[in-house]
């Protein structure tokens, strides 16, 4: 596409460019030629060649700020050429090691046991629970884009606290044998991990509650403004939802519109651009309605 733009402005640049010396020498010769005017004649009628020399260069000019700027323009674009769709890189990450910020853990998919991430921090936003409590924590390299969601939920009035984070292996085993004395363990498996297979254990997931406790941990929190606001921008902060409605036989969950997963900002625009598949659809992975065996 540029190819003939490039050729109309060499072209132009150069015709200029050859026209500057062709009509100063006419407009010398003119001058040389010319008879002796009163200096009144003579100012007014000596204006229009400089005015039009003083065109010409400028035209001129412009031909070759075009030039260069198009060349400068072009040079990263040939580089890219060979493909034509610029594909997402998949492999940026692994997305089997538990460290990874796209590990992707479900009820086919275990952790490493016992694993523990590097380093775990008390984020700078209202926490729902004591602060030294374990899940009021999350792995470190999440803080600085929760912390950006937060206070810009909060520029629009809206109050999102850290409802739970970081969970160990020990402490989710101690939530899910609690659910699965209330509710038996084929319902209990519907909404909560066993060990090794909760993404809480990574410190990568949090689930956002409202200090006021307004729906916490339910499904009406979709329809509060910021369970509204999160589902629409929480993917700008690096944060999916997790477990969307309709997507049990994939992700192995009920619909939880309060429990995000961090993957960084790429990972999540990329989803979204892509209609929000599923980690596991966006990976071909296979679907994890269950745990084997
Ligand atoms: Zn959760």
């Amino acid at each position: 596409m540029r190819g003939p733009l490039n050729l109309y402005i060499i072209f132009h640049s150069l015709s200029m460019l050859m026209l500057l010396p062709v009509s100063a020498q006419t407009y010398t010769l003119r001058l040389m030629s010319r008879p002796a005017k009163t200096p009144k004649q003579s100012s007014k009628s000596s204006k229009l060649p400089i005015v039009v020399a003083i065109l010409i260069v400028f035209a001129g000019l412009i031909g070759v700020w075009f030039l260069i700027m198009n060349s400068i323009e072009e040079e990263p674009k040939e580089q890219t050429s060979d493909s034509e769709i610029e594909e997402f890189d998949r492999s940026q990450h692994s997305i089997d090691d538990s460290s990874s910020i796209w590990v992707i853990t479900n009820k086919q998919r275990p952790l490493q046991p016992g694993y523990t991430p590097e380093e775990l921090v008390n984020p700078d936003i209202p926490l729902y629970g004591p602060r030294d409590a374990e899940n009021m924590l999350v792995d470190a390299r999440i803080t600085n884009d929760l912390e950006q969601l937060v206070r810009e939920a909060e520029e629009e009035g809206l109050n999102i606290a850290l409802g739970s984070g970081y969970r160990s292996e020990s402490y989710q085993r101690g939530i899910y044998n609690n659910y699965v004395e209330q509710h038996g363990e084929e319902e209990a498996d519907r909404f909560s991990a066993r060990p090794r297979h909760s993404e809480h254990q990574t410190g990568l997931a949090v689930d956002f509650v409202r200090p006021d406790g307004e729906c916490s941990f339910q499904a009406c929190f979709a329809d509060l403004p910021e369970g509204e606001w999160l589902i629409e921008n929480a993917y700008r902060y690096g944060f999916i939802l997790r477990y969307q409605e309709n997507t049990e036989d994939i992700v192995g969950y009920q619909y939880e519109p309060w429990h995000f997963r961090y993957v960084g900002r790429e990972l999540a625009e990329e989803l979204h651009a892509q209609g929000k598949p599923t980690l596991e659809e966006f990976f071909d992975l296979s679907p994890a309605p269950d745990y084997e065996g």
